[in-house]
């Protein structure tokens, strides 16, 4: 199985066929991708606990998928815990991340500990531990460390120099002694960033190897935890990373700690497994620029938006037609509303099927109903078989949750 799977690598009259069956925007998961990308990691990191970090994409489908194929399931919001359980998770098979915990979700998390213990929670601040002992808690307990350097591919989710994320790493060693008295003391945690690719590995190694270092002094820790963050190429021509070189990485800056080393890998596991179909419904040439106009916006997929991130982008009808400069955007009423901009794409008409690449992670999670737009549908593909995994919303979808309005039957 080949280590990345490119917008090139789907078959494009399947794809036709699923926009025509269920419509458009559509997510298409390949869980056979899925699955493998897991296996590939596992297989990498063999000697590493391999959990998937249910953010990334936490749809039941997804995580059903990922947790058959052996991966337990990271949650860092009791909502996760929520869904993994609904999932057909056993909870014993869970880890919970506080970060920044609402009452309610520690409780949640506390409630769920009380029927099994194995689960293990992070905390990365000392009122968390308070709050935690105040419910109850005295079981397996993880301390989430800020080791001050960050990695990745955008500020916004750079985290390990984010004050926000862990305890400050001149704290941990004390904070470590006194919870001991309180909790069943089993781990050190951090993630430090997201997108890592080869460029960033050697940033990535000093932030691990410094909490590597930590946890050496701590001791006495049946793991380390060294989150996620293994990046993924999103252009065509962007090599993937070297899983191999990543853990050798991994394997050297934790040899001289004497614990599990465990990972949370979200985005690695599910990115490349996504596509997201649009349909083009609007085509305008403009001093500037040729402008495309699909049925998918950043309701669908904010990436572009939020993390100026590039998404590659296929005309699945016209894929033999001369590329020419287009800016492909969706039908909100807001400038930030582009998939790509002035990028060659084989020449766009109304009615052609395009298709999104690299969306299975941050994707359908992140949609929103912004501009009164339903969110789409989503169809789960294994070898032949095909599911809808999630239905599209419908207008009514939009009002469901509100007070009716007075004298509206
Ligand atoms: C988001 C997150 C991950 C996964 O990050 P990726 O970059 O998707 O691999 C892992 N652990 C924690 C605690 C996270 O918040």
């Amino acid at each position: 199985m080949s280590a990345v799977k490119r917008l090139a690598d789907w078959d494009g009259d399947r794809l036709e066929r699923l926009a025509d069956e269920y419509g458009t925007p559509l997510y298409v998961m390949d869980h056979d991708r899925v699955r493998a990308n897991y296996e590939r990691f596992a297989a990498a990191f063999d000697f590493a606990h391999v959990m998937y970090a249910a953010k990334a994409n936490a749809g039941r489908a997804v995580l059903r998928t990922v947790h058959e194929a052996s991966a337990d399931i990271e949650c860092a919001a009791a909502g996760e815990l929520h869904r993994a359980l609904a999932a057909g998770v056993a909870a014993g098979d869970l880890q919970y991340t506080a970060v920044n915990p609402p009452d309610a979700d520690l409780e949640y998390a506390v409630d769920l500990w009380g029927d099994a213990p194995e689960l293990t929670v992070t905390a990365g601040a000392e009122t968390t531990l308070d709050r935690l002992a105040d419910r109850g808690f005295d079981g397996r307990l993880a301390l989430r460390v800020n080791p001050g350097i960050g990695t990745g591919h955008h500020e916004k989710v750079a985290t390990g120099n984010d004050a926000k994320f862990g305890l400050p790493y001149g704290d941990v060693e004390r904070v470590a002694r006194e919870a001991r008295d309180r909790f069943d003391l089993v781990g050190l945690h951090a993630h430090v960033g997201s997108g890592v690719l080869a460029d960033d590995l050697e940033d990535h190694r000093r932030a691990l190897a410094r909490v590597a270092d930590l946890a050496a002094r701590v001791g006495n820790l049946e793991f380390l935890d060294l989150g996620g963050g293994f990046g993924v190429p999103y252009r065509p021509d962007e090599p993937p990373l070297d899983l191999e070189a990543a853990a050798r990485m991994v394997r050297e800056v934790t040899a001289d700690v004497d614990a599990t080393v465990a990972l949370e890998p979200g985005r690695y596991i599910v990115a490349d497994a996504g596509a997201l179909l649009a349909r083009v419904n609007t085509v305008k040439e403009t001093p500037e620029t040729r402008v495309v106009g699909v049925d998918a916006g950043l309701t669908d997929l904010v990436r572009p938006a939020m993390f100026d991130a590039y998404h590659h982008v296929r005309n699945v009808t016209g894929v033999d037609r001369d590329p020419v400069p287009c800016s492909v955007g969706g039908p909100l009423c807001t400038s930030a509303d582009v998939f790509c901009t002035d990028r060659p794409v084989p020449r766009p008409a109304i009615g052609d099927l395009l298709a999104v690449g690299t969306v299975g992670a941050y994707g359908i999670d992140l949609a929103s109903q912004f501009h009164s737009q339903p969110r789409p549908a989503e169809v789960a593909l294994e070898g032949d078989d095909e599911r809808v995994t999630r239905r599209r919303e419908t207008f009514e979808d939009l009002t469901r949750l509100e007070a009716e309005a007075p004298g509206v039957e």
